[in-house]
Parts: C-alpha cells; structure tokens; sequence
C-alpha cells in the first residue's frame, strides 16, 4: 500500500514547479500516493521560501498548526524543503521537536530513501547544493489546467547583497536546449495553453553544449509551440540584452510583459545592493523596449528603506517610477537576512520611515496603474479565458498578452477556459480592466 504526502508550497513560482518535481520523483517510485489535503497524510512536506522574515514566520506558524494532525497520527512524518530548510538547517531541529525531515532544493532526488528512513525512526538532512543538477530528467507530475511552469535554469550568480537566494539555490546552471523542448512537447500534447520559462535570471541561460543563449531559447520555443502564449519570469536588467527585445518582436505568441526588477532608483544605494547597472541604465533598457514592442506591461520589485537609504535616494525611486510609468510592481520594505552581506550592514531606517516611504510608492504605483489601464481603453485586446470572476457567476476574467486581467460577460456560458477571445476595453481601474466581447 503507497505512503500518502502532502506537500504544500510557499513562495515562488519556483517553489511550485519544484514540487511539481518532487512530485514527479515520487510517483516513479510507485511507492507513494500525492494527496491534497493534510488529512490523514503519512507524510506533510512544507516546500518553503527565506526570500524575506515574514515568509519564515509564516512556516513556524504552520508547523504550530500542524502538531494537530501529529497528535491523530502518531506515525505522521514532517519535513521541512526548500529555501528555508538550506538556510536554517540544525537552528530547524532546534526550534521544532514536529520536524523530522530537512531537504534542500538540489537534494529531492534523496526525498524517497529520506522519507523511508524516517518510518524507522531516522532524522533526515540533505542540504547540499549542487552544480550541475537541474531535474532535466525528471518529468515533473503537473496538474493539468491552462499554465504551466517550467524552469529552464537554476540558481544565481549575481549575489545581489540583500538577496539569500544565491545561498539557498546555488550557482548558475542551465538545462539543455533538447530536455526544454521535449517537456514542452509534452505540454503541448496535454493541452496547456500558456507557458512561462522560470529562472531566477532567465536572461543569463546558456546550453554550453548547444551554445544558445536565452533570445536563441526564446525563438525555438515560440516556433515550436505556436499555439502557446509564452512567458519568462525573471530578468535582470544587467542581462537583458538588445537580441532578447528583438527576439520578443519576432514572434506573436511571445507576451509582450517584461518583469524587470530595478529596486532603487537611486546609483548609490544599487552600488550598495551590488546590483551592478545605474537607473540610467535601466532607463535605457526601457527605451528600447518601448522602440521595438508594442502594447507591453512592464513590472518591477522595488525595496524600501534599505540600509543607508536617505530621503534624497528615495526621492530617486521615486523618479525613476514615474519615468519608467510600470504597469505595476512588488514592492516591500528591506528585510535583513543573515548569511547575506547586506546583514552586516546596519538596520538603519527607522521602522516607521520604512513603512511611510512603502506607502508612498504604493500609492505613486497605484495612480501610475490606473493610468496606464486607462490607455487600454477603446482597445480591442486579445484575452486567453481562464474562469469565473469572484462577484459575479455571469462573468469570467481572462488575461492580455501582456498580463492584464480583463473582466468580461459570459452569460451563457459560451465561452470556455483555454477560449480565446477579442475584447473592446471600456473602462479600467489600477487593477483590472473590463471589456465588450467583440464579435
Ligand atoms: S539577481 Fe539578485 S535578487 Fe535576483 S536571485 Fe540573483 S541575487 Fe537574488
């Protein structure tokens, strides 16, 4: 009789197509059964983020909750994976007397033999991280729906000074050219609609082998699956290079929506974050980008308060958002992690500077969204159907290309998840706009 996991994903959209592996990784065995609910689970394996505090609060909050389901089953294993379990390792077995299990990101291929172990009683630990490993092999156990994910490298060498990811990730490394396009192949055959290409810095992949870079990547993918909407997830401006605007105008089925992290808008504090361009640098990406595609979103993250930050750099931020005019951004106040170099420096604005200067580029966010949705309006838009919206049965929500999401009437039901459909746009808000189907 199979062993029943549940596996719960925290994070990002990495995190989810790592459990989507793990998953992958087990069902081969045969000797374990997936489960999506906690209840009555052999084992429960929280696949975890250490990207910012509150994301770790929230883990040691679950495992809390979690000692309910370990006082009906005595024998219920539980193990920590992911970021968090490379970061903190011993501090976890520390901390909770529940978790029995600690398994890095390059270490799930050892989940089956750690899980087995553990019925005989045996603490678990793998926390090495890898060079190489990538899962190519692995076929990743998906559920079927319109988007799927799939990470096409791995790791970072850029070692920004407030980001733990190099850490907990690992280098640098690249799947080949040939195991992408197979997956994807398989996707096409399963009926996903959309695909999105994950790295923490897609714009730096390279098939050593193959010599093809990420534009060159791009082109073979859109060419092979024309039927898919494709996406990538994340750039760093250092990297994002000429040949990768160009390869996005080649091709229609490529989505014009750019996520490019800029961070501060001012030189002294991205010297200080290790960044490695200035904002007129970024600028000058955003120029061309604004040459050579048309109808694009453009996204940032965006950190307050980091250490050091005056008025005068947030001020800069400030500018640099209202001259770039993004279509919307992630933006948080500084969270110091250990193990990164920015640790070292002091925590140094006041608590309530941080969360005044947040919400003033939350609320300079907002405006700038709603007037840039404002211009979709009299547009008609191309929007890939996904499902009811949440006030209304009669109306579903679709996205753009360009990652909008679009309200729109569906009073018969005549349209479908996976349809799609042309839109007038005829009004907007900072969030959402809202559309005709055109005949
Ligand atoms: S580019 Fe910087 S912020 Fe992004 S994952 Fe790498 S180190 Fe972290």
């Amino acid at each position: 009789m199979p062993k029943s996991v549940y596996i719960e994903t925290y994070g990002c959209q990495m995190n989810e197509y790592d459990s989507e592996i793990l998953k992958g990784i087990l069902a081969k065995t045969n000797n374990y059964s997936i489960i999506d609910t906690p209840d009555g689970a052999d084992f429960i394996l929280l696949n975890t983020c250490s990207v910012r505090d509150n994301a770790e609060v929230t883990i040691w909050n679950r495992l809390t909750q979690l000692k309910q389901y370990k006082k009906k089953k005595k024998n219920l294993q539980v193990g920590i994976i992911g970021c968090m379990a490379e970061r903190m390792r011993d501090e976890i077995f520390e901390k909770s007397d529940l978790v029995k299990m600690v398994i890095g990101p390059d270490e799930y291929r050892r989940v089956p033999e750690i899980l087995e172990n553990s019925l005989a009683g045996e603490i678990g630990i793998a926390v090495r991280l890898s060079r190489v490993e990538t899962y190519e092999d692995i076929e990743p156990l998906r559920t079927k729906g319109l988007s799927a994910w799939l990470a096409i490298m791995r790791g970072c060498n850029h070692f920004c000074t407030y980001c733990i990811v190099p850490y907990t990730r690992g280098r640098e490394r690249s799947r080949s050219v040939q195991s992408i396009l197979d997956e994807i192949s398989k996707l096409q055959d399963s009926g996903f609609r959309e695909l999105t290409l994950l790295g923490q810095n897609v714009n730096s992949y390279f098939d050593e082998t193959q010599k093809i870079d990420f534009p060159n990547l791009l082109r073979k993918v859109a060419k092979q699956a024309p039927e898919m909407r494709i996406r990538y997830v994340t750039s760093h401006p250092l990297d994002m290079s000429d040949d990768l605007i160009y390869s996005m105008a080649e091709f229609d089925n490529i989505c014009n929506y750019i996520h490019l992290p800029f961070q501060s808008g001012s030189n002294r504090i991205l010297d200080l974050m290790n960044r490695g361009y200035t904002s007129e640098h970024y600028l000058g990406r955003i120029q061309k980008i604004k040459e050579n595609l048309t109808d694009y979103a453009l996204s940032s993250d965006i950190i307050t308060g980091f250490p050091d930050e005056t008025e005068q750099d947030h001020q800069d931020t400030i500018e640099l958002m209202k001259a770039v005019q993004l279509d919307g951004a992630f933006m948080f106040k500084y969270s110091p992690r250990k193990g990164t170099k920015a640790y070292k420096l002091a925590d140094n604005v006041p608590e309530d500077i941080k969360k005044r200067r947040l919400n003033e580029i939350i609320t300079l966010q907002n405006s700038i969204s709603k007037s840039r949705n404002q211009l979709e309006i009299g547009k008609s838009l191309e929007v890939l159907v996904e499902k009811p919206s949440k006030k209304k049965a009669t109306e579903w929500m679709g996205k753009t290309k360009s990652n909008k999401v679009v309200i729109f009437d569906n009073l018969e039901n005549q349209f479908k998840e996976g349809d799609l459909v042309h839109t007038k746009i005829i009004r907007s808000n900072s969030a959402t706009l809202f559309g005709e189907i055109v005949k």
